[in-house]
């Protein structure tokens, strides 16, 4: 009919409209994650279960546009060792690791986009000291309190054990420095 044409071509612009408004209210969100500290994101995410929502919908789209998702390359890093190595996941999202390896995985974000997630700040995770063998921050290094949440890593792992972390390259001022501070946290850089 007549009316068809504009209509559609109404509800595509609104569609791209919010498409756009999505996009932005998803880099404000993520801006904030990274400028504020654990604490402040539980509260920001506790307050607005919006926001959360927003946010993981604007992650998913991000990521999916790269030529790689790291949680991949941790989860084919996880299937070659043995399935006996039990696994931390710190700001774990929608649990990609723990559905699809074997092991024992312990997966923490704020808020439970699956029931496989404890829910609580990664700066405090209720964990004994020295009991996993391999933990990851997957695109979730991201408060403002790096250090009080990689000591946090440190205290749960075994001796000996594997921290892995996963950032887009534009985070770092400097992976030198980065690598001297995670020296001076007790970790030593085993591979780059
Ligand atoms: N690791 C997942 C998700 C990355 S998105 C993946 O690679 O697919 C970053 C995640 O970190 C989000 O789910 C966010 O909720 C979580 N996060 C951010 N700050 C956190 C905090 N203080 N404690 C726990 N999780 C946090």
């Amino acid at each position: 009919s007549r009316e068809a044409a504009p209509a559609g071509r109404s509800a595509a612009l609104r569609a791209r409209m919010e498409e756009r408004l999505l996009g932005a209210r998803f880099r404000y969100i993520n801006q904030q994650l990274y400028t504020s500290t654990s604490r402040e994101a539980a509260r920001l995410f506790q307050s607005d279960p919006e926001a959360f929502e927003i946010y993981h919908r604007g992650f998913a789209q991000q990521v999916e546009r790269w030529p790689e998702n790291p949680v991949h390359r941790i989860i084919r890093y996880l299937r070659r060792r043995p399935a006996s190595l039990v696994v931390a996941d710190f700001g774990c999202g929608d649990c990609k690791i723990a559905s699809s390896v074997k092991n024992k995985v312990h997966s923490f974000d704020l808020v439970p986009l699956s029931p496989l997630v404890t829910v609580c700040d990664m700066a405090k995770v209720p964990l004994a000291a020295e009991s996993v063998d391999v933990a990851v921050f997957c695109l979730a290094l991201m408060g403002t309190n790096l250090q009080e949440i990689l000591e946090e890593a440190n205290r749960v792992l075994k001796q000996g054990g594997i921290l892995m972390v996963a950032e887009v390259a534009s985070r770092f001022e400097d992976i030198r420095a980065f690598v001297n501070s995670m020296a001076q946290l007790g970790f030593k850089s085993v591979s780059k």
